[in-house]
């Protein structure tokens, strides 16, 4: 349920509902726009007889929500959002990109993936330090020197930077040294995982799970934030699919779809969705055309010799052409970039 104030309630006003819904035991959730505040309400709604909320002082209009996951719900609150990340932001006007590695693989190499796409447009670091392997025989990350080499490559260029955590241990690791936090497809449905990721205080982009509806997502999404943590960006990664000519199957409907349903940022992976190199331009351009707040790509400064991931990373000079010829498309999304 969701309580709608009318504009210019007092902060008195919103305390005596927030306490009355909490006197029941029931949780409150505020998000307090320019005009309007809104009141998200978690719990056993049948403690609450809501009906008598509608006549408190200040009290617009009480929304029931059909839809099982609330706070990152577009009717608890209508306007999109900006979410911070070290000294940059993802949000509905610009276009941000996320590039490096699959896999944090040496210090040298680190600097010089975040020096190249830093001059062609990025301006958040990725890599992988835990890396979720099909095979408990592949690469499977550096840990915790890679988070280093991850933070000192961000830190010389003033790109800020993300890694993907598959553990509390690599929480309580990851938050020392990076400005955002990977929960990975594989992990989607980690609930566990999902609620520590929301106590860890720093912004949580949440990728799709490989089989995971939309209605799913937003529900992981929800465990994020019910914990305290509003800064959850979604990320469409593509989905399982009978088709095998790609990795995966870019979802690009989920970018309208979750647009209708979700205020969080969406952004979009055409390089897991692929599994292919030569499709993740296309794909990226698609996903701006969509609607989508920003893009993960994976760079790599030898893709043949990546320790994972190499056919779907990009060169160098394919990212630059990449960043080159997406302008045009975040020209006509009115998106900066
Ligand atoms: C990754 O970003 O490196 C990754 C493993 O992605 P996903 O969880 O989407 O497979
Ligand atoms: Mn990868």
């Amino acid at each position: 349920m969701i309580i709608v104030m009318k504009p210019g309630a007092s902060s008195e006003n919103i305390s005596s509902v927030v306490n009355t819904i909490q006197r029941k035991g029931l949780e409150t959730h505020l998000s307090q726009g320019k005009e309007v505040t809104i009141i998200g309400v978690v719990g056993d709604k049948s403690k609450l007889a809501y009906d008598n909320l509608e006549i408190f002082e200040g009290v617009d209009k009480i929304v029931p929500v059909t839809e099982s996951y609330k706070l990152s719900n577009k009717k608890f609150h209508p306007e999109p959002i900006r979410i911070q990340v070290g000294n940059t932001s993802i949000g509905p006007d610009t276009l941000t990109i996320m590039a490096g590695p699959c896999a944090v693989e040496t210090e040298e190499q680190m600097h010089l993936i975040a020096q190249n796409v830093k001059k062609a447009g990025a301006t958040i670091l990725r890599g992988g330090a835990y890396k979720p392997r099909t095979s408990p025989y592949a690469f499977q990350g550096l840990g915790e020197d890679g988070l280093r080499y991850l933070q000192e490559a961000g830190k010389e260029t003033g790109l800020a930077t993300i890694s993907e955590v598959i553990s509390l241990d690599a929480i309580n690791t990851a938050v020392k040294y990076v400005d955002m936090i990977q929960i990975g497809a594989r992990n989607m449905q980690n609930f566990f995982l999902l609620k520590e990721a929301g106590r860890a205080g720093l912004p949580v982009l949440l990728k799709r799970g490989l089989s995971a509806t939309i209605d799913e997502w937003l529900n992981a999404a929800e465990y994020i934030i019910s914990e305290g943590n509003p800064n959850v960006i979604l990320c469409e990664r593509g989905i399982r699919t009978f088709e095998t000519a790609t990795r995966n199957t870019l979802d690009i409907s989920a970018v309208p779809v979750l647009k209708s349903k979700t205020y969080l940022p969406v952004i979009v992976d055409p390089s897991h969705a692929t599994g292919v190199r030569a499709y993740v331009s296309p794909l990226a351009k698609s996903a701006i055309a969509a609607g989508a707040d920003g893009l993960m790509i994976e760079v790599h400064n030898d893709p043949a010799n990546a320790l994972s991931d190499g056919p779907q990373s990009l060169t160098f000079a394919q990212f630059n052409t990449l960043c080159d010829e997406i302008k045009p498309f975040c020209g006509l999304m009115n998106r900066s970039f």
